[in-house]
């Protein structure tokens, strides 16, 4: 088996091209840009849409995506490589049309979208003339167990008509459509066969913003959906009838490994903050990079990062070779999340009040953190899931050796 972590010569011209954009074009219209909220919206918009048309223009504009559909056509482990970079900048990913949930959307209508789907709902995603967001978690029940989804949707006729309350939809004020996810089957075989997928056109009557969701890092676009007798054509069903969590399962794969590949760039950046400080820093006779208590911080950070990166690498190597890849992305995103988590926060220790400040952006960086450790899965699920395959595969095999990614070694 042939292990090589060289990047192809065209590939690396790539992550330099992204490299240098993100350096030349991205962050220099972010400082422009500033905090969103006190910038002029027309002002906002122009500098955004200004960036698209760049990234577009210079063909770096949906990396996950095939060619055919205007995209980059790189695999997995080329994507991981070209979107750690472009996550270098707060705009990167939506400046080259990969962010969530567009990303993960994208994924689900090319496995799933009939023909027509494509065209109608795709296609204009792709082109980046609309956005999309994702409507499956609700507040009433556990949104770590789908099994447990209320909004019911009822056959009448040609349509389906849905009534029920979602809450957390990121990006559904300016989504131009919704995958949604309700309940079609009351007595399903398997209780994970419950759920159907449908596409929604956003507006439509019957689908209620009530309000964007408050967070710790502030109202950012995550809202609240009452839903009543909102009518669907039949037509509009993704996937099969029942097929909803499939449908999940095959979107937060490559959307998982795609938020670890968001995250390992902020934990770089974290890592690069703290030891820039510790070497400017002095007290008590030296500089803080002098001092032991700092380099183990600096050393478990280093550790973890490495750890991450290899992970992911490998998830995506699995993913690009068609085996399978649920255990990898699981265990790596539940340690890339806590890494991250663990790197700001030593980040911002070693900067002590500044890094507490908003001088920098360590604090901000650290409350966006912290929804990674159970979004797209709980850390706690995941663990479950990981120990039901390790002891599954001691039990089938006398070892723990096809669990811990199956490798040779
Ligand atoms: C910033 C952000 C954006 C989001 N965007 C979207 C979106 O666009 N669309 C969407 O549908 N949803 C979205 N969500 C919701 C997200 O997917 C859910 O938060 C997630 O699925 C967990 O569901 P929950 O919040 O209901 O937590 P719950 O399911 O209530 O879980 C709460 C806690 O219970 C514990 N727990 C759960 N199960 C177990 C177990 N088996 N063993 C031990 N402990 C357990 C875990 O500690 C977990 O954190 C978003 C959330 C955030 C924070």
């Amino acid at each position: 088996m042939a292990i090589d972590f060289t990047l192809s010569p065209e590939v690396e011209a790539i992550r330099q091209r992204v490299r240098d954009f993100i350096q030349t074009v991205v962050k220099p219209a972010e400082e422009k840009i500033g905090d969103p909220d006190k910038i002029e919206r027309s002002s906002y918009l122009k500098l955004l849409l200004q960036m698209r048309a760049e990234a577009k223009a210079a063909g770096l504009w949906l990396p996950h995506m095939p060619k055919e559909w205007g995209g980059m056509g790189l695999g997995h482990v080329e994507l991981a490589m070209v979107q750690a970079e472009a996550a270098k900048a707060y705009y990167g990913p939506w400046v080259m049309n990969c962010q969530a949930p567009d990303e993960g959307n994208m994924h689900t209508l090319l496995h799933w979208a009939t023909d027509a789907q494509k065209e109608k709902y795709l296609r204009p995603l792709c082109e980046g003339h609309v956005m999309s967001c994702f409507a499956m978690t609700e507040p009433e029940v556990a949104g770590s167990d789908p099994t447990l989804i209320q909004t019911k949707a009822i056959r009448d006729g040609d349509d389906w008509v849905v009534n029920g309350h979602k809450w957390f939809i990121s990006n559904a004020r300016r989504a131009g459509f919704a995958i949604l996810i309700a309940r079609t089957e009351d007595n399903p075989e398997r209780p994970q066969a419950a759920n159907t997928g449908f596409i929604v056109d956003l507006p439509s009557p019957g689908w209620t913003r009530v309000r964007e969701v408050g967070t710790m890092h502030g109202s950012t676009g995550h809202s609240e959906i009452q839903i009543e007798d909102l009518r669907i054509p039949s037509e509009n069903m993704l996937g099969g009838r029942g097929q909803g969590h499939r449908l999940g399962q095959y979107r937060l794969g490559p959307a998982r490994l795609a938020h670890c590949m968001r995250w390992i760039s902020q934990a770089e950046t974290a890592l690069e903050m703290m030891v820039d400080r510790a070497t400017k820093r002095f007290a008590h006779g030296s500089l803080l990079s002098e001092k032991q208590g700092i380099q183990w911080m600096i050393a478990d950070s280093t550790m973890e990062l490495y750890q991450c990166k290899l992970m992911v690498l490998h998830a995506a190597y699995k993913i690009d070779r068609g085996l399978d890849f649920t255990s990898e992305v699981s265990m790596a995103k539940h340690f890339v999340a806590n890494a991250l988590g663990r790197i700001i926060d030593r980040a911002i220790q070693v900067h002590g009040a500044l890094g507490y400040s908003t001088d920098t952006p360590l604090a901000n960086m650290y409350q966006h953190a912290r929804w990674a450790r159970f979004a797209d899965g709980p850390d706690e699920v995941h663990q479950m899931r990981i120990a039901q395959r390790t002891i599954a595969a001691y039990k089938e095999h006398g070892s723990s050796r096809t669990a811990t990614g199956n490798l040779p070694i």
